[in-house]
């Protein structure tokens, strides 16, 4: 891959130009996704045949002819920014692709733990497409994140386990468009947990995030979602029994 030198003599490659771009456009603004992003190479989790020059440009990329896509850097960039996520965090992703995003997570949830000492992953990924969840554990498994990640094939509209009540997640990362939030992963979520979804029609949605609230007390309490809209976005559709029906 090219190799050069900055304006002060610094070698820099594509990989570094695009980081330091996301940060002068504030797109990515902590050490720990800058770190992710740093650790990370987008170059593992392209589709074979793919020229590896390609994996830093800033959009997405086909995955073979599955029909899916490995998000652009910056939506990438932008939703581990607005989980807020930190080390020790349990997180579902729906929508597993490339594993690109899951490995992101999982470098962040994972960094100054002792993954030996891990009774269960930290992060659950869940896809559809058979070939996707294989092609995702190969390079998760290369990228030596195997066991702070979970791959499962299912449907991820009706959570994980599926249509399981227990409040399993800090975090839920969808990251295909839902025409609303499905009900199934806001039950998953832990009170004080943070939820992100691209909401609506195809092909245009917005990013969703909300946080599960407990309001009122004694004997008198209720779980609420506060509701962010974030930006508008482009995904492929999110297909299942709580989502698009195909
Ligand atoms: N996060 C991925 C990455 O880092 O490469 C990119 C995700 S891609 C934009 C969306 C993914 O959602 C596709 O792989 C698609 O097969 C998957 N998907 C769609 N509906 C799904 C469902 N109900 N459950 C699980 N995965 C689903």
């Amino acid at each position: 891959m090219r190799q050069g030198k900055n304006d002060e003599g610094k070698r820099y490659s594509p990989h570094d130009e695009l980081i330091d771009s996301l940060k002068r456009e504030n797109i990515i603004k902590s050490k720990l996704v800058e770190e992710a992003l740093r650790n990370i190479k987008r170059e593992d989790f392209l589709w074979k045949g793919e020229p590896r020059s390609v994996a830093y440009f800033d959009e997405p990329r086909a995955l073979g002819d599955t029909g899916q896509t490995i998000s652009a850097p910056h939506m990438v960039a932008i939703m581990l920014e607005e989980a807020g996520l930190r080390p020790g965090l349990t997180v579902l992703e729906v929508g597993t692709g490339s594993g690109y995003n899951a490995a992101l997570i999982a470098y962040i949830v994972s960094r100054g733990i002792n993954v030996e000492s891990l009774e269960q992953p930290l992060v659950f990924s869940i896809e559809r497409d058979a070939r996707l969840v294989k092609f995702a554990k190969e390079n998760l498994e290369k990228a030596k994140l195997g066991k702070i990640v979970e791959v499962v094939e299912g449907d991820g509209s009706l959570g994980y386990p599926s249509s399981s009540k227990e409040m399993k997640y800090d975090r839920i990362i969808v990251t295909a468009a839902a025409p609303f939030i499905p009900p199934h992963l806001e039950s998953q979520l832990k009170i004080g947990g943070i939820l992100l979804a691209p909401v609506g029609e195809l092909p245009y949605q917005t990013l969703i995030k909300e946080r599960k609230i407990r309001k009122g007390g004694g004997g008198d309490e209720k779980v609420e979602f506060s509701r962010e809209r974030l930006m508008g976005v482009m995904f492929v559709p999110l297909i299942g029994e709580g989502a698009y029906r195909k």
